[in-house]
């Protein structure tokens, strides 16, 4: 049983434990009840089982499957299996496995587990190491001079996401669920071509994830993505990282904690656009502490090769001049990522799409075309595992059980797992603002105990949000170590609408960082009417 990183852990992933599965008898006449129009359909379709497709007998009259889902990543996997459970006949369609994506090479298991979540998680821990050799010392561990395997971890690394590959297919195996390995495109709004067979499906579920995008300056081509990040040969010895993202960030703190030479440009003023301010403030500052270099307000001009094969990078400053970062090992694009749909066929359905491709949906993850569905990233919703996990989840409901559910995508817990940690749940200060009239702001900085006798000078800070008028939290943060795994307790709270007097009544557990988040008692500012009042 793996235990990696939660709510995203594989295990939580394929694990059946806590789905509603059937027996098999009530599995039979529910499947009868809901995919048969009569008893006599039933019977033709047997008739009419297509042997020439190879596919196992119908699933009605008209359709090989009852649910056919293109992509097996998070979202996929999760609808499909779940959907297989609840009595339908499913099939999965997935591009062959490769650790880095492209137009046919994908793998079960998808972006979180194989190039996403998973192994940036992994790659997190390995660098960690580094900072804790160092702070050992300030409680008397004698000093060390570690060196790091590049080739060994590598190896670990990639032992590791193939186990997990299988484990994906061995759960799809046990639901029942049929994998077709090669690319799916939809050629009308029931079926779906793979390899040249074109497979019949009573509901088509859209799940091909995005991939990175790069952005069109002159030596683009000379740049990785966070794809080929997690699969350097060797470790860089200076990067520049382009991008102030969540995936940026990650990919700046991941090296500069390896020891690596890190720059990160980014054309805001601060990283992390769209989290709550004072936490990207910290979050930068904390970052300038451990030695990365920041070139926020900059923008990317020309990437050149050098003569010794290192790369140089011309980046433009805010009022137009220009400088250059030489001799990096890499340059990565951390600068978004856009849905797999170019070749998908989804126009000769009648399907809408947006801004990038993304496939427009209803609230029950529902296309303009009806017997066509779409979850996870290609939605363009929220870009994270465990909402393509709930969507798929909500799906498998709204079709095979006929129990129309809409996922909710309020108060999402999510982290970044930068150093130090970020967690959030609910509504930055500036969207609370921009929501609620009356707003008080709770916030606490300060140096975590293990920081104290290590000497390791970074902080943490915590900061509540919370309606006025109804007492409510609608916001919590926290930068720091572990903050992820705090903030997915507070979640809880903050999802069920939880008071700021009955946050108050909670005892802390001392010590402990979280215990912070139980005793901040006085605001340290009130908002009204969007004014903050002396
Ligand atoms: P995907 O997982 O991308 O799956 C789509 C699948 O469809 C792929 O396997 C692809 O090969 C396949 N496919 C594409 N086209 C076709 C086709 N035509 N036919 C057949 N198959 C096809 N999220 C978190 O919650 N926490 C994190 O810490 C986190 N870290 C991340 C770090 C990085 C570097 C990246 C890139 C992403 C990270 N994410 C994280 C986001 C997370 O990985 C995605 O939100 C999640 O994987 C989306 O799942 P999905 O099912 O929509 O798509």
């Amino acid at each position: 049983r793996v235990h990696i990183v939660a709510p995203m852990s594989p295990a939580s992933t394929y694990s059946t434990a806590g789905s509603p599965v059937m027996s098999s008898a009530a599995l039979h006449a529910h499947r009868r009840l809901l995919f048969s129009a009569s008893s006599q359909s039933v019977r033709r379709a047997a008739v009419r089982a297509p042997r020439t497709r190879g596919v196992r007998a119908m699933a009605t009259a008209d359709f090989d499957y009852d649910v056919f889902c293109i992509g097996a990543g998070s979202g996929g996997v999760r609808a499909a299996r779940i959907s297989s459970n609840y009595g339908a006949k499913v099939a999965v369609c997935e591009l062959p496995f490769d650790f880095i994506s492209s137009e046919t090479a994908g793998g079960v298991g998808g972006t979180c587990v194989l190039r996403g979540c998973v192994p940036k998680k992994l790659m997190v821990y390995a660098s960690e190491y580094n900072a804790g050799f160092k702070d050992s010392q300030g409680f008397g561990w004698s000093p060390v001079s570690p060196s790091h395997s590049w080739t060994h971890f590598m190896d670990s690394k990639r032992k590791e996401l193939l186990r997990l590959n299988n484990a994906y297919k061995n759960t799809l195996k046990n639901a029942k669920v049929e994998l077709i390995e090669g690319a799916g495109k939809v050629v009308g709004p029931n079926e779906v071509d793979v390899n040249g067979k074109v497979y019949r499906a009573k509901n088509i579920v859209v799940a091909v994830g995005g991939r990175p995008t790069k952005i069109g300056i002159p030596g683009a081509e000379l740049c990785i993505t966070s794809d080929e990040a997690l699969e350097l040969p060797d470790a860089p010895k200076k990067i520049t990282i382009i991008g102030g993202g969540y995936i940026g960030v990650e990919f700046s703190g991941i090296f500069n904690r390896f020891g690596c030479e890190t720059h990160t440009v980014y054309r805001q003023a601060l990283p992390l656009g769209g989290f709550d301010g004072d936490c990207r403030k910290f979050l930068a500052e904390q970052y300038e502490t451990s030695g990365l270099h920041l070139h926020p307000e900059c923008t990317p001009v020309e990437v050149k090769k050098q003569d010794d094969g290192k790369l140089t990078i011309v980046i433009k400053r805010k009022d137009d001049s220009t400088f250059e970062i030489a001799d990096n090992d890499a340059v990565m694009m951390a600068t978004g990522r856009a849905p797999n749909t170019e070749k998908l066929g989804l126009e000769s359905a009648g399907v809408n799409q947006g801004k990038k491709g993304v496939v427009i949906v209803d609230e029950y993850s529902r296309t303009n075309v009806p017997s066509i569905w779409a979850v996870g990233d290609v939605t363009g919703r929220m870009q994270l595992t465990p909402v393509a996990l709930m969507e798929g989840m909500a799906l498998a409901k709204t079709i095979v059980l006929n129990q129309p559910t809409k996922p909710s995508h309020e108060a999402v817990a999510s982290a970044v797992f930068s150093y130090p940690e970020l967690g959030t749940v609910g509504l930055g200060e500036e969207a609370a603002m921009e929501r609620y009239k009356n707003i008080d702001v709770y916030t606490s900085s300060y140096r975590p105990m293990r920081n104290t006798i290590s000497g390791n000078p970074l902080r943490d800070f915590m900061k509540i949000i919370v309606d006025a008028d109804t007492d409510k939290l609608v916001g919590m943060h926290m930068v720091g170590a572990t903050a992820a795994e705090i903030m997915q307790g507070f979640a809880v709270a903050v999802k069920h609408g939880i008071t700021k007097s009955q946050l108050d009544e909670v005892v802390g557990i001392h010590p402990s960082s979280a215990e912070e988040l139980v005793t901040m008692r006085t605001a340290t500012r009130k908002i009204r009417d969007g004014k903050v009042q002396e």
